[in-house]
């Protein structure tokens, strides 16, 4: 696409524009079912992404643990959305939104909207201490999926050649910060590659002697799951050899390691970060209240107050659903809220009332390893191998593109009976 900056982007430039449109920021999990549900409505539907690609975020810790490659759980949207006749993909990035002339701002372009979806998600947050990240990076992209593989990798490759035991030490320690299920999910995987993929591929080191620690600040990891399915996550953990640290803060971050409130300092060349989020810079562009996680603030409409026409939906959002209950920042929520949308704005241009907004809680899982998890499904709780069996099947569903489905199924079968890791390339500079 080429253009000049600030020049208005309309179908064809000078066509009349007769349907309206809709204009649906990220094809995230939100943004693409927006878009799909939209499929077979009389308007025009523009979705914008900086990424040509929809990632399943959910199993980009599997990227970072070597046992995905990324394109695994990536799917290109024009793939998704390609033949959809009434929608046009742009890749660009967002920077703005002027309500006032109903109109996007890209990096390159203006695009009118008669209907805007904000549903650009959300990013790490450092609490204050971004300048962290160079050495504590988070899992939300794929290059940092990469990165965080080439890190761990490549820690185990400089504690072959090192001489010194104490380097030898710190390079076989690895610190999962955050005891959400992504920090849980990080933790198990790497505790599993060095104690059983990879543990008898060196000769001067022993990767099974690696020290894995998970560090939470509250006082039970897997907060939003009920305590018995913290407990039993970290029963599993410890069975995996990781080390559970509860109830301390993280003070600082560096290349020497991990400085914890109490004192302790954590001697590590491998420090991951999964302690919170922010969400996109979408209460800036349309200048709205948000709350302290920087989420906009929407009814439970899913509009932004005193604009009928802008919804912002998935982690974007900060909404009380029907019910009065926070929707949580997760897939099926952020997949629900843009089916919702879409269902709304045709409500709205056939003249109808639409209802609010009411999340349907499915359950919530997270792994541990390659054999166990826990699943809540509300009074019913699950933990250990069947919840385990319930977590893959429920993400191999969920994977979309049956390519991906079945090339994930058979990795999973694969290292479920060799424990191998397929994806151990370390990219990026060389050692
Ligand atoms: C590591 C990890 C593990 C997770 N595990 C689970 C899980 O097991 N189960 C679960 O339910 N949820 C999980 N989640 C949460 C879940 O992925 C999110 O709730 C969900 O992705 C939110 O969807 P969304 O569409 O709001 O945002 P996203 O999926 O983040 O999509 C946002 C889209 O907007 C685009 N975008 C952002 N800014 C711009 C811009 N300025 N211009 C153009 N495009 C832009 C992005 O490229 C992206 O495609 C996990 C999240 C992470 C990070």
């Amino acid at each position: 696409m080429h253009g000049v900056p600030g020049r208005s982007l309309l179908k064809g430039d000078t066509d009349t524009v007769q349907r309206p449109r809709v204009v649906i920021l990220g094809a995230g999990f939100a943004g693409l079912n927006a878009a799909l549900a939209l499929r077979k409505a009389d308007v025009d539907v523009t979705i914008i992404d900086r990424r040509n690609y929809h990632l399943f975020q959910p199993l980009l810790y599997q990227v970072a643990t070597a046992g995905l490659s990324p394109a695994q759980i990536a799917t290109p949207i024009r793939r998704v959305l390609g033949r959809q006749k009434n929608t046009t993909i742009l890749m660009d990035r967002v920077v703005d939104v002027d309500l006032g002339s109903k109109e996007v701002l890209t990096s390159s372009h203006r695009i009118p909207f008669d209907y805007l979806v904000v549903a650009t998600g959300a990013r790490h947050a450092y609490f204050g201490h971004d300048e962290w990240e160079g050495v504590a990076p988070g899992l939300k992209k794929i290059d940092e999926a990469t990165e965080i593989r080439r890190r761990v990798l490549l820690a185990f490759e400089r504690a072959e050649v090192a001489d010194d035991p104490e380097e030898r030490r710190r390079l076989l320690t690895f610190a999962v910060i955050g005891g959400g299920p992504t920090g849980v999910e990080m933790a198990g995987a790497i505790a599993e590659l060095a104690k059983k993929s990879i543990a008898m591929d060196f000769r001067r080191i022993d990767p099974a002697q690696s020290r894995v620690l998970l560090i939470e600040a509250g006082h039970r990891i897997l907060r939003s799951f009920p305590e018995d399915l913290s407990q039993a996550a970290e029963r599993q953990l410890m069975k995996l050899g990781v080390e559970v640290v509860k109830g301390d803060t993280v003070v600082e971050c560096s290349e020497r390691g991990v400085k914890l409130k109490s004192g302790t300092q954590i001697e590590t060349s491998t420090i991951v970060w999964a302690a919170g989020v922010v969400a996109s810079a979408a209460a800036k562009w349309l200048k709205a209240k948000a709350d302290s996680a920087g989420r906009v603030v929407v009814g439970s409409d899913l509009r932004l107050p005193e604009h009928n026409d802008v919804f912002v939906i998935g982690d974007t959002a900060s909404v009380h659903d029907a019910a009065g209950r926070l929707v949580p920042g997760v897939a099926p929520a952020a997949k629900q809220m843009g089916r919702h949308a879409a269902k709304t704005i045709l409500a709205a241009i056939n003249g109808d009332e639409a209802s609010p907004f009411t999340y349907r809680d499915f359950g919530s899982l997270a792994t541990i390893g390659r054999k166990a998890a826990v699943v809540d499904f509300g009074r019913f709780h699950l933990t250990g191998f069947l919840a385990w069996l319930v977590w893959s099947l429920a993400h191999i569903w969920f994977l979309i593109g049956f390519r991906n489905r079945l090339v994930v199924f058979m990795e999973w079968a694969w290292a479920y009976v060799t424990y191998d890791r397929g994806a151990r390339i370390i990219t990026g500079e060389d050692a």
